[in-house]
């Protein structure tokens, strides 16, 4: 039987969540790509298997729970039992809270909240047959609160308390939960932010740099490295653990 390690990663498709794939799959293990549609998976599937590891994509919508059930299946029956899961899925629906809509607020808890609670709900049962796992869970330096992002900090501070509370619930089965806190990586999303604010994206990276004491923003590899510690063999002492990934001091 094959010792190979599987991973899902969810929001995979591209940013951070491509980039924590392409990581695990370099470290040895075989990775689900996971995305809205297996279509937009392609790219970070065909990186991974060119460069010699071994991936699939996988076509779901993390914030239902049919669709993730059916997504697990999957995973188990192409490539075996999940026993690594990286909730990395994630939106925005920026707006100051005069003007946020209900339907902002749920979209935003759709996917980061129940999003995670569907995926991690679905593969833990692989973790504790198996008497090891490794959950990490994206939340953000928004959780410490953001102008314009009340769903979302409120969102991104949710999956430190969920993240706790799996560590607490899971670590007798050998399994540990932590969370990473990016602060401002370079991706789709940080485009989208500047694009909002009207701001050209060279001038929003130069004035956010400014403000972080490694003076430059952060790429996905640099989310990529912590999740691969997270889920490495040697960490399994460390868990309910939130790492700020922000190029200096959070709290
Ligand atoms: P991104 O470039 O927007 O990528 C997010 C991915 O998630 C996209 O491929 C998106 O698919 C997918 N996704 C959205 N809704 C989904 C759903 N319901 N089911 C499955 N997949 C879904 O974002 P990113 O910047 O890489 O962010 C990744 C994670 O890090 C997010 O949780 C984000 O909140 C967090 N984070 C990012 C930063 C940053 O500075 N970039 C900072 C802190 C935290 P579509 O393209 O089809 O929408």
């Amino acid at each position: 039987m094959s010792t190979q390690k599987i991973a899902i990663v969810t929001g995979a498709a591209r940013g951070i969540g491509s980039a924590i794939a392409k990581r695990l799959a370099s470290d040895g293990l075989a990775v689900a790509v996971l995305d809205l549609t297996e279509d937009s998976c392609a790219d970070t599937v065909s990186a991974i298997t060119e460069a010699g590891g071994k991936a699939i994509a996988v076509g779901a919508d993390v914030s239902d729970e049919a669709s993730v059930t059916a997504a697990i299946e999957k995973v188990v029956e192409e490539l075996g039992p999940p026993t690594v899961v990286v909730n990395n899925a994630g939106i925005i629906r920026d707006n100051m809270l005069f003007k946020m809509t209900v339907d902002d607020w749920d979209a935003v808890m759709g996917v980061h909240l129940r999003g995670a609670f569907n995926v991690t709900k679905a593969a833990q049962k692989h973790m504790v047959d198996a008497g090891w796992g490794r959950i990490v869970n994206l939340s953000s330096t928004s959780a410490l609160g953001n102008r314009g992002q009340a769903n979302y900090s409120a969102a991104k501070a949710g999956m430190q308390g969920f993240t706790k509370t799996l560590a607490i619930e899971l670590g007798k089965f050998g399994v540990t939960a932590n969370a990473i806190a990016p602060g401002f990586i370079e991706t789709e999303m940080t485009h989208a932010t500047a694009e909002r604010m009207g701001v050209p994206f060279e001038d929003f990276k130069r004035a956010s740099a400014a403000q972080i004491p490694v003076n430059r923003i952060g790429v996905p590899e640099d989310i990529a490295h912590t999740a691969s510690f997270f889920i490495s063999e040697g960490a399994g002492f460390v868990s309910g653990q939130v790492i700020y990934v922000a190029g200096g001091p959070k709290d």
